[in-house]
């Protein structure tokens, strides 16, 4: 495991959400910059789900470091972006980041979870 305070390499060539930063992967891209990246859940939880991503690789919020502030306040300027996009930021949404086993993590490069379209029930499970 990387600590925080060491680099990452731009991209893991394995990893799933690398390989879709690269274009390896299709995915139905929903908004991005130079350091982020929105696309939409391959099995969606809600009417709007999609995943904010940074483009370079990050196991998780966990293993980012002070170095990282910045990225992952791109990360969240992509969640309010690809909201507005998709026609939920009037209704709400809820962004989710899932760290590590207790909260049911699946692909380990860091992403937030934008859900709208529908009411969310809290707390959530
Ligand atoms: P988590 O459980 O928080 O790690 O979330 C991982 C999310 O990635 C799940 O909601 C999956 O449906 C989603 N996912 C997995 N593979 C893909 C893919 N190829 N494209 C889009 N979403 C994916
Ligand atoms: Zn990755």
């Amino acid at each position: 495991m990387t600590s925080p305070a060491s680099p990452e390499a731009p991209t893991t060539p394995k990893c799933l959400f690398c390989r879709i930063v690269a274009r390896e992967i299709p995915a139905t891209i929903v908004w991005e910059d130079e350091h982020a990246l929105a696309f939409k859940d391959l099995n969606p939880q809600a009417p709007v789900h999609c995943l904010v991503i940074p483009k370079r690789h990050l196991v998780g919020i966990h293993h980012a470091g002070k170095d990282d502030v910045d990225l992952l306040g791109r990360v969240f300027h992509g969640a309010r972006e690809a909201a507005e996009l998709l026609g939920v930021s009037g209704t709400g949404y809820r962004l989710v980041v899932n760290q590590g086993e207790h909260a049911g993590q699946s692909v380990f490069h860091l992403h937030m979870h934008l859900l709208g379209g529908r009411p969310l029930a809290w707390p959530p499970g």
